[in-house]
């Protein structure tokens, strides 16, 4: 029910809008990715590099004060402890390796803030292939450590001067890139966004997450569902992993939070479900912020990974079919929440990951409720952020 059809379809979301010359890459991946994936051959090399590489399974610990504070069993899913310090390394092994398999020979990525250029750029060290990042001007000023990150890894960082000269720009170059060498070329896209397959096929990556809970509940709780889960949305990708083998299971409840920057009002966020309406970007038709006359309108977020016009079809689906409740957390709630985790449990969050910590104070939970919140990302990115408020 909340799976993609043939077309890639979830609800009345999704599918794959593309430019003509396109038409035969988008084709191929859809015919070649479940048949790749679903291989024995694919799964043993990705799970082996999950393991040995990345550091998988990551714990799912047990958050004692965390828990106390908010009146539930609260367990955190340390993808912060991930190889990269996200989990965007989950998808970046993967599409790799299927990029190996069908024979591309150049790997091109867009990239925000930096840690989806930074896990392709990693892999395509790993897998001695050459890479091209594409990154908005404005984010290459302001993210240079992982621009330096990018380079150091053999990877070629492009300014993108288009636009606002962010992430929907960078996007937009990509795509432009991947239908110049649409033989070659595999687009590595970061999160469950783009045409079909990709939603699908991100969201399947990432499911490890998901699959690992459960065994780790079962193993601490006897039980091998929450009644919780909890996770932030930029496009939805560590969203989808942790939801993925829950969503048929109506006795979990889903709450994810995206960013209201400045509060949903202000016309400096990007609460884009609650905001959003239907429309099509980067391939497929989701809700996105957008004027009138359907111009983008551009997002804000404290958080560079979760300042998206866009959100995935999935999540879309997911929002209108009542599935999942979305809460929008604003800046000032996401840095309190990040300054009360690091103090209650001696983990500074990445700004991202947040978010999904600001949802706790508007929830309701019963004192015997098991809640996993999955913590997408480390902080060491954002200290120059939390420092500016903490000497506020
Ligand atoms: C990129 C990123 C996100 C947002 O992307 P999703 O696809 O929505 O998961 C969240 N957390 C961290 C740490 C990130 O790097």
């Amino acid at each position: 029910m909340y799976q993609a059809n043939e077309q890639g379809f979830y609800g009345e979301f999704g599918g794959a809008y593309i430019p003509e010359i396109l038409y035969s890459c988008v084709l191929e991946l859809q015919q070649t990715y479940l048949q790749v994936i679903e291989s024995k051959e694919f799964q043993t090399e990705y799970h082996e590099l999950l393991r040995d590489y990345v550091g998988r399974p990551s714990p799912l610990y047990h958050a004692k004060r965390l828990s106390e504070r908010y009146g539930a069993k609260i367990y955190l899913k340390r993808e912060d402890l991930n190889h990269t310090g996200a989990h965007k390394i989950n998808n970046t092994i993967g599409q790799i390796l299927l990029a190996k398999h069908m024979g591309k020979t150049r790997i091109i990525a867009e990239t925000g803030a930096g840690q989806h250029g930074v896990a392709t750029a990693t892999v395509c060290a790993l897998m001695n292939l050459p890479c091209v990042v594409y990154m908005g001007k404005l984010d290459v000023e302001r993210q240079q450590p992982n621009v330096k990150k990018m380079e150091m890894l053999g990877a070629t960082v492009v300014p993108v001067t288009s636009g606002n000269m962010t992430l929907k720009d960078a996007t937009n170059e990509a795509i432009r890139d991947w239908c110049s060498h649409p033989s070659d070329t595999f687009y590595i896209i970061g999160s469950t966004v783009g045409p079909h397959p990709y939603p699908d096929m991100v969201a399947r990556l990432q499911s490890v997450i998901s699959a690992e809970v459960k065994e780790q509940l079962q193993e601490k709780e006897g039980r091998s569902h929450p009644d919780y889960l909890m996770a932030c949305v930029g496009g939805g990708s560590n969203a989808a992993g942790t939801v993925y083998h829950y969503l048929d299971d109506n006795r979990v409840k889903i709450t994810l939070a995206e960013a209201a920057g400045k509060g949903v009002d202000s016309g400096e966020s990007a609460a884009t479900i609650h905001l959003g309406t239907e429309g099509i970007i980067h391939g497929s038709r989701t809700l996105l912020m957008q004027t009138p006359d359907g111009q983008i309108v551009e997002p804000y977020s404290i958080s560079a990974g979760l300042d998206y016009p866009g959100i995935g079809p999935l999540h879309a689906h997911l929002a209108r079919s009542g599935r999942a409740q979305i809460l929008a957390v604003d800046d000032d709630e996401a840095i309190r929440a990040a300054f009360e985790l690091t103090q209650l449990e001696g983990i500074i969050p990445a700004l991202e990951s947040s978010h999904a910590l600001g949802a706790l104070p508007k929830m309701k939970f019963k004192a015997s409720d098991v809640v996993v919140l999955t913590l997408s990302g480390r902080g060491d990115k954002d200290m120059d952020t939390y420092l500016r408020y903490f000497n506020r």
